[in-house]
């Protein structure tokens, strides 16, 4: 039986991008050769990697913008410190949120001067601050959408006169955005994309070029852009896959029609932490994550019935972060309403056995 995975990356794909990402394992194209056993250099997989570029472009809205997009390796991790080499040059200004930019903040610190401009540390970054001010002469501006491990979003984005950096790791393509408010989007593919291995990077193509630093070669984003997104040999499963989940959110009428879904499953969700009185909810309501719901149990004593009960449901993957504890469900695009539904009758089926 397929269980209903709740995992907060590597998480769940489309059944449909899963078989066909399988079958090219097997044989790519009819072509009597694997996925994985061609050149990339072929024209058969040039043509992937054109596609999965020009179909990201063209699901956030950026195509004829001025934005490029590139599939590199290195996780979004790596786009810590290569943010901070391509546009760090006096001074940026970091929104901290949560662990993940957290670590995006002391990865830049390695590069020059970093100022937060505003934290929700002290709380626990159960919270997403607001109403900070975002000095026009720094070289950018760096945000997390969704705080996957706190289960944050932000709902409103600041308005902001220097180059605006967003790690969307774990909300992208989800929910409908103005995204040419963004001068470069970052986004690790684990989550609504594909397998792990690569990471999506979204760049206007004009903000680079104006640091003083040399940069490697592997770490500039103006060699990537140059090359089409091969300036090395690029994890091809990854980027196939990442491919098939595009087409399959655009046939579904892109993120305007996933964005419904996910509002729904959000919804059901969060009705049932804030109705059922065993359970709390972690982040404060405002700022709640449509992908990452968090959440307690009060009553510590019930942990193993209900644990015991979520396992004969068939639920996989909700326990919290190590850091945070309590249990998380990751509703991201894959996921079905179903499977909510599931979730949220073992929460309730629990308060009338308490
Ligand atoms: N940013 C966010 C928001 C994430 O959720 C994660 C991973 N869960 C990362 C960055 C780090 O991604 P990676 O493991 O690809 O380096």
């Amino acid at each position: 039986m397929k269980k209903h995975n709740f995992s907060a990356g590597p998480c769940i794909l489309p059944q449909e991008v899963l078989l066909k990402a399988s079958e090219a394992v097997m044989d790519f194209n009819n072509e009597g050769l694997s996925l994985l056993e061609i050149s990339h250099r072929s024209k058969p997989f040039v043509d992937v990697m054109e596609k999965a570029r020009s179909l990201a472009l063209e699901l956030l809205g950026l195509e004829g913008k001025g934005y490029k997009a590139l599939f590199l390796q290195g996780g979004a991790s790596t786009q810590f410190l290569m943010v901070a080499l391509n546009l760090l040059e006096k001074r940026a200004g970091y929104l901290n949120t949560g662990t993940w930019s957290d670590k995006a903040i002391k990865e830049a610190k390695i590069y020059d001067d970093v100022y937060e401009v505003a934290s929700s540390k002290s709380a626990g970054f159960n919270y997403i601050p607001k109403g900070y001010d975002i000095p026009s002469d720094y070289d950018y501006f760096h945000c997390t959408s969704n705080n996957t491990i706190f289960g944050t979003q932000m709902k409103a984005f600041p308005k902001c006169d220097i180059p605006m950096v967003c790690d969307m790791s774990s909300d992208i393509f989800s929910r409908t955005l103005d995204f040419t408010k963004f001068d470069l989007i970052y986004a690790g593919a684990q989550k609504n994309m594909g397998p792990a291995g690569t990471t999506l990077v979204v760049i206007k193509e004009d903000i680079l070029g104006k640091v003083s630093r040399k940069i490697p070669s592997i770490m500039d984003y103006k060699q990537h852009i140059d090359k089409g997104s091969m300036y090395n040999t690029p994890p091809v499963f990854a980027v196939y896959t990442t491919m098939l989940t595009l087409e399959w959110l655009k046939n579904l009428g892109g993120i305007k029609a996933i964005e419904k879904v996910n509002e729904m499953k959000a919804r059901v969700m969060y009705s049932e932490i804030d109705l059922n009185p065993l359970f709390k909810g972690y982040s404060v309501k405002e700022d709640r994550s449509n992908m990452n719901a968090t959440f307690t149990l009060i009553n510590d004593n019930l942990k193993d019935t209900f644990e015991t009960m979520l396992k004969e449901a068939g639920i996989n993957g909700i326990n919290g972060h190590r850091s945070v504890g309590g249990y998380r469900a990751s509703m991201y695009n894959a996921l079905p309403l179903d499977s909510v539904k599931a979730l949220v009758e073992v929460m309730s089926e629990l308060e009338t056995k308490a």
